[in-house]
């Protein structure tokens, strides 16, 4: 059943989202693809925003939404600059740029190291094993290295529409304990027991909101309970 607070608390924060912007809201990892294509000048395509956008997932884990731009921006100036690649990150160009180099350009995100490898072989397997298209199911998105399952739903969510599961980040898993909405020690367990009661049709918007609330409002150290 839906807990007792949660339209309360749930329309609180939809509100608070309304007056406040959050960085979610123009660097977030599905909305950064636009904003990058703005800034430099080019037509994003459909294939190449789910593309763009997995990249930008495949950086955010572990890292802030400024730092994950940061690290988008830096490969997307190159690519651009130095690499005569106008439209920025393609999987061709990704596939073209050096495990090191890659690595280079987004020091600052966690696990930097880790990340351009697995980021170099899931180029390669996106090209090779799905004709340079993100897969269309959770099955095959998880089976490409450094895509786990809250990652794999968001990707779904933002490239192709599908709406499978809820993306439960950091912020989603704290504010959803903190609330009482469920009880989990882990990410996992907490979108699944989101998903056993939460309207489907909020399923997308529920993770830009509580994300967003999560970076102003309430986050992990200072809450702003004055604004709240
Ligand atoms: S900011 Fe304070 S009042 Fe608001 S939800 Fe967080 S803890 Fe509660």
């Amino acid at each position: 059943p839906i807990p007792a607070n949660f339209h309360e608390i749930y329309e609180a924060v939809k509100e608070s989202r309304s007056r406040t912007p959050a960085p979610v809201d123009t660097v977030g990892c599905a909305i950064l693809p636009v904003t990058l294509s703005k800034e430099y000048n080019y037509k994003l395509s459909p294939q190449n925003y789910r593309f763009q956008t997995m990249i930008s997932l495949m950086l955010s884990a572990q890292t802030k939404d400024e730092i994950n731009y940061y690290a988008m921006n830096n490969i997307t100036k190159y690519l651009v600059n130095e690499k005569n690649s106008p439209d920025g990150i393609t999987i061709e160009s990704m596939i073209d740029l050096d495990e090191s180099k890659l690595d280079e350009l987004i020091f600052k995100v966690g696990f930097h190291k880790r990340k351009a490898s697995f980021i170099k072989k899931t180029c390669e397997i996106v090209r090779d094993k799905f004709g340079s298209e993100i897969p269309k199911n959770i099955t095959d998105i998880t089976s490409l290295p450094g895509i786990g399952p809250k990652m794999g739903y968001l990707l779904l969510q933002s490239a192709w529409g599908i709406i499978d599961g809820i993306g439960v980040d950091v912020h989603v898993h704290r504010l959803a304990n903190q609330w009482n909405w469920v009880k989990s020690k882990n990410p996992e367990g907490t979108r699944e027991q989101l998903e056993s009661w939460l309207p489907k049709n909020l399923w997308t918007e529920f993770n830009p909101n509580l994300v967003g609330f999560g970076q102003t409002i309430c986050g992990s150290r200072g809450k702003k309970c004055n604004l709240c």
